[in-house]
């Protein structure tokens, strides 16, 4: 049988530092154990195991459980305990441990050994029964839960009520023989609901533990999380088997957990929480207020309780130490978990820790600076995604705001929405397009679904290590966690704070980088971007071959994009230059004009102004490329729908209602994305195109006129499938050029082009590059005439789609390559065969998203073109994409 048990501590055993087969978990335990830290004895069970488990009727096969037993032994000896032995037994934890870290997404056993007869002994070999039993009470709760489906609601119920009977608050006050009616009781309950007794054979009790891990990987919230993270199913989970040490054995242990740097900030100081007297679930699932590690945050943040570096000053430098070496080896910040039991540490994880983005870009450039790591390493380290965060607006200072609470700045951002107090709730009013804030005691797992939803989140109870916080964070949502101040009643839908009570749907704002909890909505300023954030763009910069351009049609967004390093503007959408009141009007009166001269005087009034915006999007680029698209309005999208839209537009025609129907059924399409739109548009109305020319041209001269450096205009015709309607377009460009250039006596340069998104022109790129300066691939529509998927539809079955595993992701998103991509690499072959010279680019929301800049480099196209707030994301993802592409 191949070997699916890897040891830690195993110094001569290599592949230590794999995650693929060891999974993040296994490979750092033994990473650690190969570097002499104290790590508790045990295993990891492969993730290629957990592959046969599934393929064998999720089954764990004999073999591996001798094995297992052969790899107890061991752990007997180092720990001179024996698993079910009565003297001094052994006990474990089972743990998942995938590929990345999958915060809580999985299940974890502690305490398994434990039956009626080890308790006891673990009572006299501790003197400490109230802590076997505890423990023991644990253990029923957890296997119940994961592995024989028993809800853990139903065990806390007990524990409630039995503490109320008993006239008493807390779990502290129940003593050893109070756990011990417990446990009864627990064992009672489960043998109601699971029908079967608790088991008291410990290898059974390990076997289940292991195959229910292995479960786990498919669990409901599992599968959300890997959906969400894009995480293949094929990578599995690997299972860890321990030996379990104790935080709660009295006031000289405790459980903490780590960063070597801050998390939110990136301050290269040690950050972390610990409590005295408990187990790691309690600081993870914040039901106890932590308290700091180090002196220094616990003055900086007003607290009393002393930290860990005063209570346990030894302890505290040894870990101090430990932190340093991990740093050093990992070249990266750690998140690790610790243990002290009787005074002695030991560790139970490191990880590369989850970071904003503001921290991920101060740690790179740190490290750097540190020559800890190479620049190439600090850009590939950061992920493009999570730049969004650090570009959107943050709260306007000089408004006015009622403060109602404060709690933790658990994840940076601001964010306002409606009160919700159930992660349902928040994704019902999702898909009303209605922002939220999740309001929560504490998350759990379950709440995966809600908080992706919510555009920030609050919660009452935890740390900065909560679940809230760390899933936050990952999200790169707005978080404040811990805000204790915060009464929340679940039955009533309301909270109080500060002798404010707030309803649900009421309108609050959070601001995660300070904590701090406001009534109503607060407006939102610019962001201010950091130095090291410009360092890490220049960087990029030097790095990468594709160009970044933006989609932009006003002189604002333009600005923006400026400001943001956009080198030019791939798409300029002038049908949406028409979208403000005034225009539109005129905009619908051209679309209904019967005739031509109707349609003419509607052009006129639109000229200037269109004239106008292109002068001020030409100055503030300043010589860089501008592709100017020729009108391409899905009708649909420009008639008049609503009564008052219809009355309008009659007024003006001086025409009645019923005339203005009539006309609005006549140019009805049943399917407008493929209907009289694009080029289409151009070939039956050619005075549109020949007006939309004009006022470029115009623009141009008048640019010259006023000494501002030319921009070199790139016309781009839309909706091309054929070389003729180019041919035809490409004229009347022309020829409009030529008569404003005589009019004027000067000469402009421009260039003429078109794009890609329809499989024919791919096809025929060939015919096409003959009268085409530059192909722009509209990948919006190049993917819907592919798949033959509506864009504006699709959304009603895509998430079936994702779920059935027939899109990894959803293809407006993320370009799909083998088949949308294929369709660009035919296109860039035959369009660059035929004309040497010829400029590509993607123009559709594919260019903003960076695992599409991926394609995009491998495809070598000249640049991408996205929304102004994506291009500081497309510009390291561009350097990324070179960079891995150089591997
Ligand atoms: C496209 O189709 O990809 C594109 C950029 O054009 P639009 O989204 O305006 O149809
Ligand atoms: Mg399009």
């Amino acid at each position: 049988m191949k070997n699916f048990i890897y040891r830690f501590n195993n110094k001569i055993r290599p592949r230590t530092n794999d995650k693929n087969l060891l999974g993040g978990k296994g490979a750092n335990l033994a990473e650690m154990g190969k570097l002499g830290l104290p790590v508790p004895p045990g295993f990891t069970i492969s993730t290629e195991m957990c592959d046969f488990f599934y393929k064998n009727k999720k089954k764990i096969p004999k073999l591996l459980l001798s094995k297992i037993k052969k790899e107890i032994k061991i752990i007997e000896k180092l720990t001179k305990k024996k698993f079910g032995n009565l003297n001094n037994p052994l006990l474990l934890s089972v743990r998942s441990g995938a590929r990345v870290s999958m915060p809580g997404m999985m299940d974890t056993i502690l305490n398994l050994g434990l039956n009626d007869k080890t308790v006891k002994s673990l009572a006299n070999t501790t003197g400490n029964t109230r802590f076997a039993n505890d423990s023991y009470r644990r253990f029923i709760q957890m296997y119940s839960n994961v592995v024989l489906g028993v809800e853990a609601y139903l065990f806390e119920e007990l524990i409630e009520n039995y503490k109320h009977t008993k006239g008493v608050l807390q779990d502290t006050d129940l003593n050893a023989d109070d756990w011990e009616d417990l446990i009864f009781d627990f064992k009672k309950l489960v043998k109601s609901k699971a029908r079967k007794n608790f088991p008291q054979d410990i290898y059974e009790q390990l076997s289940e533990a292991i195959s229910a891990v292995f479960l786990s990987w498919e669990s409901k919230r599992a599968k959300t999380y890997k959906r969400l993270n894009q995480i293949p199913d094929h990578w599995g989970t690997a299972v860890n088997v321990q030996s379990m040490v104790f935080g709660n054995m009295g006031n000289d242990c405790a459980t903490g957990v780590a960063f070597t740097r801050d998390p939110s900030t990136g301050e290269n100081s040690f950050f972390g929480e610990y409590l005295i007297n408990a187990q790691g679930e309690d600081v993870v699932a914040g039901t106890r207020n932590p308290q700091h590690i180090t002196k220094k945050a616990r003055i900086k943040s007003n607290a009393k309780e002393l930290s860990m570096q005063e209570k346990m000053p030894q302890v505290y430098s040894e870990l101090k130490k430990i932190f340093y070496k991990l740093e050093k080896y990992y070249r990266d910040m750690q998140d690790i978990e610790f243990t002290v039991e009787k005074g002695k540490l030991w560790m139970l994880q490191t990880r590369s820790g989850k970071r904003t983005a503001k921290a991920a870009v101060k740690i790179s450039v740190d490290m750097v600076q540190e020559k800890l790591i190479s620049k190439k390493e600090a850009l590939l380290r950061i992920d493009p995604n999570t730049l969004d965060s650090l570009l959107h607006p943050t709260l306007d200072e000089k408004t006015e705001r009622k403060i109602i609470a404060k709690g933790l700045p658990a994840s940076p951002g601001a964010a306002s929405g409606r009160v919700t107090f159930s992660s349902n709730e928040a994704e019902r009013l999702k898909s009303l397009m209605q922002e939220s804030i999740l309001v929560r005691i504490e998350t759990s797992p379950e709440d995966i679904h809600g908080m992706h939803a919510a555009n920030g989140i609050l919660t009452s109870r935890g740390g900065m290590t909560s679940h809230a916080a760390v899933v936050a964070r990952g999200m790169g949502k707005p978080c404040v966690s811990g805000s204790s101040q915060v009464y929340i009643d679940y039955e009533k839908k309301i909270f109080k704070s500060d002798g404010v009570t707030v309803k649900e749907g009421d309108l609050i704002t959070i601001d995660g980088g300070s904590g701090k909890v406001m009534l109503g909505k607060i407006p939102t300023v610019k962001p201010k971007l950091s130095e090291d954030f410009n360092k890490v763009m220049s960087w990029a910069d030097k790095v990468r071959k594709l160009k970044v351009r933006t989609n932009s049609e006003t002189p604002m967004d333009t600005k923006v994009a400026r400001e943001f390093g956009a080198e030019g503007i791939g798409l300029c959408r002038t049908e949406h230059m028409f979208f403000n009141e005034e225009r539109i009007l005129y905009m619908r009166k051209m679309i209904l004009s019967k005739t031509k001269e109707d349609r003419l005087d509607s052009l006129k009034r639109l000229l200037p102004h269109q004239q106008n915006d292109f002068f001020k999007i030409f100055k503030i680029m300043n010589g860089l490329p501008v592709t100017v698209r020729l009108l391409d309005p899905p009708l649909h999208e420009f008639l008049p729908k609503t009564t008052k839209e219809v009355s309008e537009v009659a007024k003006s025609f001086n025409l009645s209602e019923a005339d203005i129907n009539g006309r609005i059924n006549e140019l009805h399409e049943q399917n407008p994305m493929l209907g009289h739109r694009g080029c289409r548009l151009g070939i039956s109305f050619p005075e549109i195109y020949e007006m939309q020319c004009e006022a470029i041209f115009e623009a141009l001269v008048e640019c010259k006129n006023k000494k501002i450096k030319l921009v070199i205009p790139e016309i781009m015709i839309p909706l091309v499938s054929t070389a003729a309607e180019i041919e035809i377009l490409k004229d009347l460009v022309d020829k409009t050029a030529k008569a404003i250039q005589k009019k004027h006596s000067i000469k402009i340069k421009y260039y003429v082009g078109t794009m890609i998104e329809l499989p024919r022109a791919a096809l025929r790129a060939n015919d096409i590059a003959k009268f085409a300066d530059f192909f722009s691939f509209g990948t919006n529509d190049l993917t819907q005439t592919t798949f033959g998927i509506s864009r504006d539809d699709s959304g009603k079955f895509l998430n079936d789609y994702v779920e059935n595993k027939i899109f990894n992701r959803d293809p407006f998103i993320e370009i799909d390559v083998r088949g949308v991509g294929e369709l660009i690499k035919i296109a860039t072959e035959r369009g660059r065969k035929q004309k040497k010279s010829l400029k590509l680019g993607i123009c559709g929301e594919h260019g903003g998203d960076p695992a599409s800049i991926e394609f995009c480099e491998k495809a070598k196209l000249n640049y991408v073109s996205c929304s102004p707030y994506r291009v500081p994301i497309a510009r390291l993802a561009a350097a990324q994409a070179y960079l891995k592409k150089q591997k």
